[in-house]
C-alpha cells in the first residue's frame, strides 16, 4: 500500500542488464560514489522489502546573503526509526567532507522516502524539495488517521470481496501506520513540477514526473552525467507496486503508471540508473520493456480467468499471486489486484456490477 512491497514479482531473468558495481553494496555508515559527485547509501528498512537507497549529490547552494554555500544535496531519507537516524549521524560524519546537507529531496511521499525528511531539514536547517502533489498527500496521511486504513479502509476491501476477518482486523487498526514511519515535515516546502531544471552541484538536473505508484513522484535526469535517479518508477528486480486505494476508488493507476514508464525511453538507452532498490544498472529500455511487458501478462492471466465467471477482486489473488499472503501483503495484493482489473474495465475490455451482496465483480461485456 504505501510501502514499496512487491505484490507481483517479476518474471523475467535480471540477464539484459547491466550492473557496474557487480555485486559491490556501500557499507551501513559508508558510501559508494558512483558518478563525479554522486554517492550511494543503502539503510536498512524494517519489512519484506529490506533496504532503501538513497543519494547525496555534491551542491552549492547561495544563502540569503547570496553568498556560496559548498555541501550536499540529500535525494531521499529513510523511515523515521532511531537506526536509520543513528546510520545518518555515521554518514554525517564519515561522508560529508565536513560540509552541511544544504537541501533535501524526496522523489515522492512514501515512508520509506519521506520518513526522515522533516528531521534532516530540521538537522540542517535545510529546505525540503519535493512535488506538491505528494507533499500534500503526506500532510494529509499524517493528519488523517483514518486515510490509509480504518474503517473506510475495511469498507473497501469488503466491496471488492475481501471478507477474511484477520485481514480486516488488520485494516481497521492501521490507522496511525503512516504517521509511525514519518518525522513530522517542515511546514514549507520548494515544488517540483515535471521539467523542472534544477542545478546540482553546477549541473543541470531535470524532474521528470510519474504517477501511478504515487500521487505524483519525480525521478531525476542528469543529462551531463547520463544519470537517472529512478526513484521507485524504475526498479531493476521488482515491479512498484501499482494499487487502487479507498481514497481514489475508482482510480485507474495501471494506467498512469504505464504511461508514465513509456516516458522514459525518450532518455539514452544506455542512462545509468540509479534505483531506490535494488542495485544500479544499465539498460533501461529493456527494464522498462520487461515491466510493461509483465503487467500485459498479469492483465491477460485476469481476462482468461473472466473467460468462465465473473471476478472481484478478492477472486483475482490466486490469479496473481502463487504464494500464500500474510495480511500485511494483503493489502498491496487487493490494491495491485483492483489496478489491473480498473485498467481492463476502464478499457472497456470488462464490465463492473455489484452482486446482491453488494461485492463488485469484473465480468466479459455483454
Ligand atoms: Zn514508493
Amino acid at each position: 500500500m504505501l510501502i514499496d512491497k512487491p505484490a507481483a514479482m517479476p518474471h523475467q531473468p535480471e540477464t539484459l542488464l547491466h550492473y557496474p558495481l557487480d555485486n559491490a553494496l556501500p557499507a551501513p555508515s559508508e558510501a559508494i560514489e558512483v558518478a563525479p559527485g554522486v554517492k550511494w547509501l543503502r539503510m536498512a528498512l524494517p519489512f519484506a522489502l529490506d533496504h532503501i537507497n538513497l543519494w547525496l549529490l555534491r551542491d552549492q547552494l547561495e544563502d540569503e546573503y547570496g553568498k556560496l554555500r559548498d555541501g550536499w544535496t540529500i535525494v531521499d531519507c529513510c523511515v523515521n526509526r532511531s537506526e536509520a537516524r543513528a546510520q545518518w549521524e555515521q554518514i554525517f560524519a564519515n561522508e560529508l567532507d565536513g560540509l552541511p546537507v544544504l537541501r533535501v529531496i524526496v522523489t515522492h511521499m512514501h515512508p520509506d522516502h519521506i520518513g526522515l525528511a522533516g528531521w534532516l531539514c530540521r538537522h540542517w536547517t535545510a529546505p525540503l524539495w519535493i512535488s506538491a502533489t505528494d507533499y500534500n498527500a503526506a500532510r494529509v496521511a499524517m493528519a488523517d488517521k483514518d486515510s490509509f486504513g480504518g474503517e473506510s479502509g475495511a469498507d473497501f476491501y469488503q466491496l471488492h470481496g475481501q471478507h477474511d476477518e484477520a485481514f480486516l482486523g488488520h485494516v481497521r487498526g492501521r490507522g496511525n501506520y503512516y504517521s509511525s514511519l514519518v518525522s513530522p515535515l517542515p511546514t514549507a516546502y520548494h515544488r517540483l513540477l515535471d521539467g523542472s531544471a534544477l542545478e546540482i552541484g553546477g549541473r543541470s538536473w531535470h524532474c521528470i514526473a510519474g504517477y501511478g505508484h504515487a500521487p505524483e513522484h519525480m525521478a531525476l535526469h542528469c543529462l551531463e552525467l547520463n544519470l537517472l535517479i529512478s526513484g521507485d518508477m524504475v526498479l531493476p528486480r521488482i515491479s512498484a507496486n501499482v494499487s487502487v486505494h479507498a481514497t481514489e476508488p475508482e482510480a485507474n493507476p495501471l494506467q498512469l503508471f504505464m504511461d508514465s514508464l513509456q516516458r522514459y525511453f525518450a532518455l539514452p538507452a544506455d542512462t545509468y540508473v540509479l534505483p531506490s532498490h535494488g542495485k544500479p544498472f544499465i539498460g533501461l529500455h529493456e527494464r522498462i520493456q520487461q515491466l510493461l511487458d509483465h503487467h500485459h501478462e498479469r492483465l491477460d492471466d485476469i481476462m482468461q480467468a473472466a473467460q468462465s465467471q465473473a471476478l472481484s477482486a478478492a477472486d483475482t489473488l490466486p490469479i496473481l499471486f502463487k504464494r500464500q499472503l500474510d495480511v500485511h501483503q494483503m493489502t498491496f495484493a487487493m490494491g495491485e489486484a483492483l489496478a489491473h482489473l480498473h485498467y481492463l474495465w476502464f478499457g472497456k475490455r470488462l464490465q463492473r456490477r455489484m452482486d446482491e451482496q453488494g461485492v463488485f465483480h469484473f465480468s466479459l461485456p455483454i
